[in-house]
């Protein structure tokens, strides 16, 4: 059989059905889409992919799997390097990471390394009942502060050695961005649900509810008999655009809107949290994070949904995949656009209005680009006398998070850089003894697979450190 240049496509719902559903937007391959486009590997003896992957997962050797049909063998191999396999087959940029660097992608379109992931498990777990079995204790424990991927990573790789791990998360539920952010149509929770359960088989105990800062205290975690300490407390403080009106309701963070509508339902008939359905939503940002609330909207049932963006498409940061079925489903982009006030109006009748009134218009300049920034992107200039205002009811605020300095102040001894990231060397260890971190707390936000990396980085220089002081 001759090459077959482009990957295989992968099903997905259709975009007039799956805009009325928070369903998965990507559907899968079969098992004989996913031999077909294993088959395309051309197992090069560089293996250039695996050192595009952050967790080095040995992609050719799990492909080569895929192509013997021994899908077993290949969870396993992909499971040496990553807890999270059916999360980041479905959420990594596979194609600034392993697939940027598949030899086959020179001439033709990479290999599907992601969807292949996915495909290898979801079978796994579909089969399968975590058959995990708790390793023997070593009698040490360790603390996990935050369940995101970096804190589930850490605490994993820690229980496998046989240490006793409590995480402690400060939400309801565990799992963090992958629950309270990426929605349940690229993400859905079953599957994280799944993977945590694997966790909690393999011993990790999780403790919901708590957090630490307010509920315990890093020098307490020590008091009570844990011997180091991992931070996964990601970078969830939401960062505004500071023009006037940003009080009025009906303006959200992203991380609120998405929150509201992911992890508490908002969207079903009798939600325990109120959210803006229908209506004309504005986006600001041209990250994942916009894409996902932009979408979000749409299936809350928003008549029209803007994305504001203040440069051109071409430097949209968002995943093209994301961009694309944003596109399909209806999500308008207007380009090289700056908000600079929001606009509302006063409804005294209305019992939601207790003091600011809400939301009815958002005042825009347009932009043009200028030099490139000290990035090399181009900056966005406003242009004179170009403003204008959009009719709109609710305003999402997607332009960056940063990490909360609630840990750091209330813990001495850890130092943060100007960013608010919590400052460790090259094994994960922060400048107090004993005290680990990793993930978005440290670089600000960044990738899941990124995260899970840092956990596992932080797990094994925990071992080392652990072992030297037994
Ligand atoms: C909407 C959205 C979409 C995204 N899409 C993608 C994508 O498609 N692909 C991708 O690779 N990345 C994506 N990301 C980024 C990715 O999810 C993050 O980089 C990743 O989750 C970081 O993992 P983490 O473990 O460092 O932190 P988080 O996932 O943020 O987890 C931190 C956890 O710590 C908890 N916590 C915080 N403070 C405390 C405290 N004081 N005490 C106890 N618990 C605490 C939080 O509640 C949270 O559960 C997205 C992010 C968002 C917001």
């Amino acid at each position: 059989m001759g090459l077959i240049a482009k990957k295989h496509e992968m099903p997905v719902q259709a975009a007039d059905v799956r805009v009325k559903n928070f369903r998965e937007v990507a559907l899968g391959y079969d098992v004989e889409t996913a031999i077909a486009e294993a088959g395309r590997c051309l197992n090069c003896k560089n293996k250039p992919c695996i050192q595009g992957c952050p967790v080095n997962v040995d992609i050719p050797d799990f492909i080569a799997k895929i192509r013997e049909k021994d899908f077993e063998g290949a969870f396993e191999v992909i499971s040496r390097s990553s807890s999270l396999p059916a999360v980041c087959g479905r959420v990594c940029p596979q194609e600034t990471q392993c697939e940027s660097k598949c030899t086959m992608g020179i001439k033709n379109e990479s290999v599907a390394i992601g969807r292949l992931e996915r495909f290898v498990a979801d079978l796994y777990n579909n089969k399968k009942d975590a058959k995990v079995s708790a390793p023997v204790k070593n009698g040490h424990r360790v603390a996990v502060v935050g369940s995101g991927p970096s804190g589930l990573t850490c605490a994993g790789d820690l229980a496998k050695k046989g240490y006793s791990v409590t995480v402690f998360e400060a939400l309801h539920t565990a799992g963090g961005v992958l629950v309270y952010g990426i929605p349940e149509f690229r993400l859905p929770k079953t599957i994280v649900a799944k993977e945590i359960a694997n966790l909690k088989a393999l011993g990790v105990d999780i403790e919901t509810n708590v957090i630490i800062g307010k509920t315990l205290f890093i020098d307490e975690l020590f008091d009570n008999g844990y011997e180091a300490v991992f931070i996964g407390s990601g970078a969830g403080l939401p960062r505004f655009l500071n023009i006037p009106g940003e009080g009025f309701n009906g303006v959200y963070s992203a991380n609120e809107f998405l929150t509201r509508s992911n992890l508490m339902k908002a969207f079903i008939d009798h939600p325990v949290t109120p959210i803006m359905k229908g209506g004309k939503v504005a986006v600001v940002g041209g990250g994942n994070v916009a894409m996902d609330a932009a979408r979000t909207a749409l299936r809350l049932g928003a008549e029209r949904v803007c994305i504001i963006y203040r440069r051109s498409m071409e430097e949209l940061p968002a995943r093209k995949e994301e961009i694309h079925h944003a596109q399909e489903e209806g999500v308008e982009f207007m380009l090289l656009c700056n908000p600079v006030e929001i606009i509302g109006y006063e409804n005294k009748e209305d019992p939601r209005d207790s003091k600011n009134g809400f939301v009815k218009g958002i005042k825009c300049e347009r932009m043009e680009l200028g030099e490139p920034d000290e990035e090399g992107r181009r900056r966005p200039v406003p242009i004179a006398r170009s403003e204008f205002v959009l009719d709109v009811t609710a305003v999402v605020i997607a332009v960056g998070t940063s990490p909360n300095p609630l840990i750091k102040d209330t813990t001495a001894g850890l130092s943060v850089n100007e960013k608010g990231g919590i400052i460790v060397d090259e094994k994960g260890l922060s400048f107090k003894p004993g005290v680990y971190a990793g993930g978005d707390a440290v670089t600000g936000a960044a990738t899941v697979i990124s995260a899970m990396g840092a956990g596992k980085l932080a797990a094994r220089s925990i071992d080392e450190y652990l072992k030297e002081e037994k």
